[in-house]
């Protein structure tokens, strides 16, 4: 029997996991703290082209291809927990001035050029779809087919599906790779990845997010998924079942997680400015976490040695990549090199930053 540990039990590690097991694998997982980082943090949106800008074509193509993945994955786990993971269908980035409506027809010129086919609506085309914005909106970019999922019960539905698949789960800290007796490694350990593999090009990058509870006789949640600009600064809101999340900040801060005030007050500022509304919810959490960032926005996948391979480097798109890293992370293993791994191979870096097992590299 093959053994594989999976070090790191956020969303990437238990769904190579669980896709691991179900491909024959006896999959241990080593996680002090497991479905607690980032992936139980973020705001899950699935968007690969409201986030786009000329220029990324390859964080677009990788993000797009990505996406397309979604909806057989979410059938599966949809079928594990009994319940859908989406939250949303649809992503509307609204304008606030000029300069953001020139904004919003240079990004769907631009996404036209690869077949993507956003409009964008001016201010009564806004109104209509979504009433509770603020008057002060002019304009949106319409995103059709980018969804979002709430990630805490994809969390959830991932350790169930390790369970019925025979994944075992250990609360356990790993300090050095090559002290692991399994024949094979994956590397999931999110942003703290370079601290097993010295020279990884991953660092954290902090984001503080808010979670609100509607109470009861107060306007429901927008339908769709709303993204703006603000004073410069990006914020967006995710509709749940029960209220919106808010998110998020973004700054280069070592691995600190404190929630600080002006992180708060920006992103209710913000979020006011947007949908005024939200006043009236309970600010039933604030939260932050470290994405795990690389320097050109792509993951990592790929063999680091024989023996080792990375699924880490999702920086602010671990959820939407998910689907594509449960599918390739396996595929790997077996020897195979899915054609669309090849934008994420860790070899695209220079092969100083990553010194080999054999190298010594690990602690
Ligand atoms: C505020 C915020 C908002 C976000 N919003 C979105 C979004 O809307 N859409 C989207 O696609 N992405 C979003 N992201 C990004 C997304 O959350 C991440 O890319 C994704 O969660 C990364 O998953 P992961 O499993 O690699 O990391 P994590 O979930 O951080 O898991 C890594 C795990 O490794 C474990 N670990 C670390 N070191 C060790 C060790 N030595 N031994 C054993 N285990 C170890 C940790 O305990 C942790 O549980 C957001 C991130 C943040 C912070």
């Amino acid at each position: 029997m093959r053994t594989l540990a999976v070090v790191g039990g956020g969303a990437v590690g238990l769904a190579v996991a669980w896709r691991a097991a179900e491909a024959g694998w006896t999959v241990t997982v080593y996680d002090p703290r497991p479905a607690r980082g980032a992936s139980f943090v973020a705001g899950g949106m699935l968007a690969p082209l409201s986030e786009g800008w000329p220029g990324e074509d390859r964080v677009l193509a990788f993000g797009a291809a990505a996406l397309a993945r979604w909806p057989a994955f979410a059938e599966q786990l949809a079928a594990v927990a009994g319940s859908s993971m989406f939250v949303a269908e649809q992503t509307l980035t609204v304008a606030l001035d000029s300069a953001d409506v020139t904004d919003l027809r240079t990004v769907s010129d631009w996404l036209a050029g690869f077949g993507h086919d956003l409009r964008v609506l001016d201010r009564a085309g806004v109104r209509a779809l979504e009433p509770a914005l603020a008057r002060t909106v002019r304009a949106g970019l319409h995103a059709k087919t980018e969804p979002a999922i709430d990630n805490r019960r994809v969390l959830r539905a991932l350790q169930s599906a390790c369970a019925a698949a025979g994944v075992e789960i250990r609360a356990e800290s790993v300090a050095a790779l090559d002290e692991l007796p399994h024949d094979r490694v994956v590397l999931a350990a999110g942003a703290r990845s370079a601290e097993l593999w010295p020279g990884l090009p991953v660092r954290p990058v902090k984001g503080e997010i808010l979670r609100l509870r509607r109470r009861p006789g107060v306007s429901p949640p927008p339908a769709r998924v709303i993204r703006a600009r603000v004073h410069g600064r990006q914020v967006y809101l995710v509709p749940r079942e029960d209220g919106i999340v808010v998110g998020a900040t973004q700054y280069e801060a070592g691995f600190d997680t404190t929630v600080t005030i002006g992180g708060v007050r920006d992103l209710i500022a913000d979020a006011e400015t947007i949908l005024p509304g939200i006043a009236e919810y309970e600010l039933a959490e604030a939260n932050a976490g470290s994405r795990p960032a690389t320097p050109d926005n792509l993951p990592l996948l790929g063999h680091l040695d024989d023996r080792v391979i990375a699924a880490t480097g999702h920086g602010r798109n671990g959820m939407l990549t998910l689907a594509l890293t449960a599918a390739v992370v396996p595929a790997l293993l077996d020897g195979a090199t899915p054609e669309i791994v090849e934008a994420a191979a860790p070899q695209r870096f220079p092969a100083s930053q990553m010194p080999s097992l054999s190298q010594g590299g690990v602690r």
